[in-house]
């Protein structure tokens, strides 16, 4: 909510010898932000960094393939990242809007090209204006279109295999619920940069109104910091008013929701005035504390850690951290489930020997070929009657099925024997070992 100033009368401007250039300038620090995070949104998807397969049911979360059976690593997972966004939220504000949300990227992006096709437009020195307004929206909206297939296609492959969905995009796939949701979201991007933008960030995101309500006293805020009557300093050059995307003007408090505290008008009020010889009066601050009071704090309340809160934030989060990598470090590639299928307690073959049956699930949950070898300990002669031991399974492949174990009579007036069977997917790995019995008749038949 903006609160209204009066029209203050017009300041008499003191000039002093020019300040040195500020040292932190925040747009290019901005913009390599953007950069990383943009190439990050683009590899994750294609490098298994994270995404959803929602045909395949697979969660692929750092290099990891989950199934959808393993959802308590995929909960965790999630968790984790809301809890990163909350955290990032109540420590550092909107700072998430301005340096990583796609959404503000791609906005900033789609006005540099909108700017930049303007100004190629400008060297048709021998169009009318008409034709070269003409020229500079064709252009804009012809990038743009390019630009939305390709951010479209990105999107989309955090849900539908990449591959796949290039395939279906090479076919002009419109029938497919795959092709389908790449079009539309086609067509959403596309309006989305050339109309909405910013507009977005302060209508339909809800990110900004929750960050709003985590907040406290001591969140990093966009914060304007002058004296008042003839100590104020400020010159009322609205330059910080004229470069805000968002639209406001951050004089008239530091709390206005719009602000996603990009930095753009710190940097604007300190060229601005440096030129007369005072430093700017638009600052990150944590709170509303005054830069000179922040200047003097012990290292941690300037990295942010500012109450008990924080600490514990910290704490939360090394908890998740460390439950995440153990969860991710103690799963097992290959699944291997052995069960004794009691339907019928035992079989006598036709050879005299015994057989029991025993359900077998092997799942290769890694995105290359395994064999797992399976063995009987604690019963002579005993086997597993499967078509190929080791069983060789292709990445994603499930073996399930029932088989016997078949055992020579045991003369020992014993009907239940105390058997282990193993399975190892990897010389190297250690084998999964399942305990169960081995049911005979007492007597031979
Ligand atoms: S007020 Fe300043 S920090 Fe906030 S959005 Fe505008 S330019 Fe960015
Ligand atoms: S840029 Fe600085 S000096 Fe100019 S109006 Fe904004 S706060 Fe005042």
């Amino acid at each position: 909510m903006s609160i209204q100033t009066e029209a203050s009368p017009k300041p008499k401007i003191e000039r002093l010898p020019p300040l040195p250039p500020q040292e932190t300038v925040y747009r290019p620090i901005r913009k390599r932000f953007h950069l990383a995070f943009f190439l990050a949104f683009v590899a994750a998807p294609f490098t298994n960094l994270m995404r959803f397969d929602i045909p395949r049911q697979r969660f692929y979360f750092a290099g990891q393939e989950l199934w959808i059976s393993e959802f308590a690593i995929i909960f965790f997972a999630m968790m984790l990242l809301m809890f990163v966004i909350a955290a990032s939220a109540i420590i550092h504000g909107r700072i998430y809007c301005s340096y990583a949300c796609p959404q503000m990227i791609f906005s900033e992006w789609s006005q540099s090209v909108e700017r930049w096709a303007g100004r190629l437009a400008q060297k048709l020195k021998s169009a009318s204006p008409k034709a070269r307004k003409l020229a500079a929206r064709g252009l804009f909206y012809a990038v743009l279109l390019v630009a939305s297939v390709f951010l479209a296609f990105v999107f989309t492959s955090y849900f539908v295999e990449p591959r796949d969905l290039l395939g279906r995009l090479l076919h002009f796939d419109l029938v497919t619920v795959g092709g389908i949701t790449g079009a539309v979201t086609t067509l959403i991007t596309f309006l989305d940069f050339t109309l909405v933008r910013q507009k977005f960030c302060t209508t339909v995101c809800p990110y900004g109104y929750i960050q709003g309500m985590l907040q406290d006293k001591h969140t990093l805020l966009v914060s304007y910091q002058d004296g008042t009557g003839e100590a104020k300093d400020c010159i009322e050059c609205k330059k910080c008013v004229r470069v805000c995307e968002m639209g406001i003007d951050i004089r008239e408090s530091p709390y206005q929701i719009e602000c996603v505290h990009c930095g753009d008008c710190i940097d604007a009020c300190e060229d601005v005035l440096r030129k007369l010889g005072k430093p700017g009066l638009i600052h990150y601050a944590w709170g509303e504390t005054p830069k000179a009071v922040a200047a003097q704090e012990p290292w941690y309340r300037r990295w942010g850690f500012r109450d008990a809160k924080r600490v514990v934030i910290l704490l939360i989060m090394i908890f998740y951290l460390v439950g995440l990598a153990m969860a991710l470090s103690l799963r097992r590639p290959v699944l291997v489930e052995i069960n004794p299928d009691r339907s019928t307690l035992f079989k006598v073959l036709e050879d005299g020997r015994i057989a029991n049956l025993i359900r077998l699930k092997l799942a290769n949950r890694t995105g290359k070929a395994t064999q797992v070898r399976l063995w009987v300990e604690g019963l002579a002669g005993a086997e597993l009657a499967l078509p190929a031991n080791p069983v060789t399974l292709q990445p994603g492949e499930t073996f399930e099925r029932t088989v016997e174990l078949r055992a020579p009579f045991i003369q020992d007036g014993q009907d239940v024997h105390h058997i282990r069977i193993l399975a190892q997917a990897d010389a190297a790995r250690k084998a999964d070992i399942e305990e169960m019995t081995f049911i005979t008749p007492l007597k031979r038949k």
